[in-house]
């Protein structure tokens, strides 16, 4: 319960910190692109071939600059979600490709689901980008290519086991396991792996928002992340979603603050 409090204050400070310097580059980003575009515009052509190239290698990084502060942005603004009942098979058959396509060339996708999923109460479209984000680390833990497992499980998580968490209700929760058969964690990244810009990438291939991302989506749910891993064996990372009850509008679990009422 200590761990998740701590890990909910390091979020929000961090949070806070990049919101502000997120904004700021966005501003500029925006100016060196507008700036790279005028120039463009203003050297008539035929241009040197050098020019040109110049021209497209500063804008290719002032855009993916500007793709990893939107990212930012959109971490620190813990944007609300938006809940609704979730079919998560059907969510993860309609990524199939997709998934597939994220994987290096020889790397399988498998999917297993049982027959009778829970409905879950969840943002699908933040579910969506967090197995995206699995996958993305399941590719750049087995370069060499590997399995990747998917799979979805309807489970009780009973006072026991929710009480050594804290802040989780006790309940059902549909577990989707993420697992590949990668390089692993040692036991000193997995103790790391959900702080932000916490990374063993190089500069460029990681930000290290990717887990903490899934880690707030999850707790903002009313659900639960858990990361299982050993070194040279590959690694699952488990997501636990609540289950949705009732039909009429999503019944919002948990008291988190950023989720909007249903009462
Ligand atoms: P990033 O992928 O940008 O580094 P993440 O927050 O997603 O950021 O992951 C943080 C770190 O956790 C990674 O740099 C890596 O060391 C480790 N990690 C995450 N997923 C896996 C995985 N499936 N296998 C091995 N290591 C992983």
């Amino acid at each position: 319960a200590e761990d998740a409090l701590r890990q909910a204050q390091k979020m929000e400070a961090v949070g806070q910190l990049t919101g502000g310097i997120a904004h700021d580059f966005n501003n500029m980003l925006t100016g060196i692109l507008g700036g790279l575009d005028m120039v463009r515009r203003n050297v008539p052509e035929p241009r040197p071939d050098k020019v040109d190239r110049y021209l497209e290698a500063a804008t290719v990084s002032a855009q993916r600059a500007a793709g990893l502060t939107q990212r930012l942005l959109a971490f620190s603004r813990r944007q609300s979600l938006d809940v609704k009942a979730t079919d998560v098979d059907r969510l993860i058959a309609d990524m199939e490709d997709l998934l597939a396509r994220t994987l290096a060339e020889n790397a399988r996708l498998e999917i297993r689901r049982q027959d009778a999923t829970w409905p879950v109460t969840t943002d699908a479209n933040q579910l969506e980008s967090a197995l995206l984000n699995l996958a993305i680390n399941a590719r750049d833990a087995m370069p060499e290519g590997g399995r990747l497992t998917i799979e979805t499980e309807n489970t009780h998580l009973d006072a026991h086991y929710t009480e050594a968490i804290g802040d989780l209700a006790p309940g059902d929760y549909v577990a989707i396991g993420v697992s590949d058969t990668g390089t692993g964690m040692s036991k000193a990244v997995i103790e790391k792996a959900f702080d932000p810009f916490f990374t063993t990438k190089p500069i460029g291939q990681g930000t290290g928002l990717g887990l903490s991302m899934i880690y707030g989506f999850a707790r903002q749910s009313g659900g639960h992340v858990r990361i299982y891993s050993e070194e040279g064996k590959g690694t699952t990372v488990k997501l636990y979603l609540p289950r949705f009850h009732g039909t009429a509008a999503a019944s919002v679990p948990t008291a988190d603050r950023d989720l909007p009422r249903a009462d």
